[in-house]
């Protein structure tokens, strides 16, 4: 592979070391981290949903503003039932948060080692949040012991904030569920015929009443809380172009996030 190859592409996975070297410790690029879940998602979505859409986000963030994507940290924290269904279908793959924590703290170290100064780490997982923050608070402090003191680490959720004209033209004549009931709705549905198309599959979508979750939580869970699905809400109204609609927008936020706090050009 000539060099020219190498330096176009923003996968740390498909650079060699002395590309990788150059570009973050000469040319200071941004390091995005994605992560994500396996998880079940319904019957049309794939199990890796939500690291494959942190992923996608984190790749468009990264072209634009010179970045580098470290490979994705896949599986995350335990599915929660009233967010993301719970354990019970098959396939759901969780982490104890004691390993997630340290998981990422290991990985933001070791970039940190190599001379990576500016991380981004960007999640899609909603119940990952508290872990991701621990991690990158240890990452900090262990990198400051070192001698490394100038590590800063942007950490955000790549759908944290949506334009309410988006909402309104994604949900039109539609009631908005929530973003804790999102889980394999339409928000997920759309993004994915936008961005993996391929691994969708609209016909699979069940016709479920969305739960009615009790204001707390019960362990062992009960699985007869989720839809049969596994699916929170229907993603029977998810339009591609309401996909394109939401990652644009969605990458257009991490990249403003990240160029903001780290003075990146796009
Ligand atoms: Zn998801």
């Amino acid at each position: 592979m000539s060099e020219q190859a190498t330096r176009d592409t923003v996968m740390m996975s498909e650079l060699t070391w002395d590309v990788y070297q150059r570009r973050i410790r000469d040319e200071g690029a941004v390091v995005f981290v994605p992560v994500g879940a396996v998880e079940q998602h319904g019957y049309h979505l794939p199990l890796g949903t939500d690291w494959m859409m942190a992923s996608y986000v984190a790749r468009r963030a990264a072209e634009r503003l010179g970045g580098i994507v470290a490979p994705p940290v896949t599986y995350a924290a335990r599915s929660q039932v009233r967010t993301g269904g719970g354990p019970h279908r098959c396939g759901t793959t969780s982490l104890d948060a004691e390993v997630l924590i340290g998981l990422l703290a290991n990985i933001l170290c070791e970039l940190s080692r190599h001379g990576a100064r500016r991380i981004a780490v960007i999640d899609g997982h909603f119940e990952n949040r508290f872990f991701l923050d621990e991690a990158c608070y240890r990452a900090q402090r262990d990198s400051a012991l070192r001698g490394a003191e100038d590590l800063r680490i942007l950490k955000m959720l790549y759908a944290e904030k949506m334009r309410p004209e988006t909402m309104e033209r994604v949900y039109a004549g539609l009631d908005f569920p929530g973003l804790d009931l999102e889980h394999g709705g339409i928000l997920e549905t759309a993004m994915m015929l936008y961005c993996h198309p391929e691994l969708v599959d609209l016909s699979k979508i069940a016709d479920e009443p969305t739960p009615d979750f009790p204001p707390y939580d019960v362990f062992p869970a009960n699985p007869d809380w989720v839809p049969a699905s596994g699916a929170l809400s229907s993603g029977r109204a998810a339009t591609r172009e309401a996909g394109k609609l939401l990652v644009e927008e969605f990458v257009e936020l991490v990249s403003d996030a990240v160029s903001a706090e780290f003075g990146t050009g796009k």
